[in-house]
């Protein structure tokens, strides 16, 4: 079941490249699974599955650990500084950059390591209930940012609001992917805002459409969560 999802997941990447006519090696499968257990990961893993999502660094550690090399892991929750110090030698990349203090704790905990890959969460819709910085403040956030080893800028990322239909959806992905056309000229080797992490389960067309290099998929991967967590 979890092949045939993945395989469907790939198929509407594809579908959505192709009327766009970009090339779907440019679009990054992250595999969500929060809530997901490891056997469901091996499944994923077992149908070529090697880029996965967590947002809860306890429950990840766990996952990480049992199901060894060769996999990268991004981080996408709102990540507690006090929990850097375990995120750092487990995820790949931080996809949910949107504080100085975080930036400052990463560059503590990087110390005589590989810096870490960050992406920039932005909340574009400006809602008060979401992290993330607003796109105003990014170009500030950019400069102090600049300045502190330990952490590589590699693109922007956004959580959208809840929308009924996807094509809602598209003003924020198209709004994100501008503001990256703005702030891009700013910055300088080794950082970068190559990377747009934007699209779910519902909307990762429309993200495509407008510009994404990540996707991050969860139920029509693994199904519907049990329960309600929050984000
Ligand atoms: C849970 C989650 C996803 C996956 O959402 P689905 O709708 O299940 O695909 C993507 N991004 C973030 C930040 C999430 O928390």
């Amino acid at each position: 079941m979890i092949r045939e999802n993945l395989e469907r997941v790939r198929e509407r990447i594809e579908a959505a490249c192709q009327r766009c006519g970009r090339d779907p090696s440019q679009v990054k499968l992250v595999a969500v699974t929060k809530t997901v257990d490891v056997e469901r990961i091996r499944e994923a893993i077992l149908s070529g599955q090697k880029c996965f999502g967590e947002n809860y660094v306890q429950e990840a550690l766990p996952k990480i650990n049992a199901l060894g090399p060769g996999l990268e892991w991004h981080f996408i929750g709102h990540l507690q500084t006090n929990k850097v110090k375990h995120a750092v030698g487990a995820f790949h990349m931080i996809q949910t950059l949107d504080r100085i203090p975080l930036a400052r704790e990463l560059e503590k905990r990087c110390q005589g390591r590989e810096p870490m890959p960050v992406l920039i969460q932005v909340n574009v819709a400006k809602e008060p209930t979401k992290f993330g910085i607003p796109k105003e403040q990014l170009r500030g956030f950019l400069e102090e940012l600049v300045e502190i080893r330990g952490i590589v800028i590699k693109g922007l990322m956004t959580i959208p609001p809840l929308c009924e239909d996807p094509e809602d959806a598209r003003p924020y992905f198209s709004a994100l992917r501008e503001l990256r056309d703005q702030m891009a000229p700013f910055l300088s080797p080794p950082h970068s805002l190559d990377e747009l992490s934007m699209g779910m389960t519902s909307d990762m067309e429309v993200a495509i459409e407008e510009g994404a290099t990540m996707v991050r998929v969860g139920t029509a991967i693994f199904g519907p969560r049990p329960s309600h967590k929050p984000q």
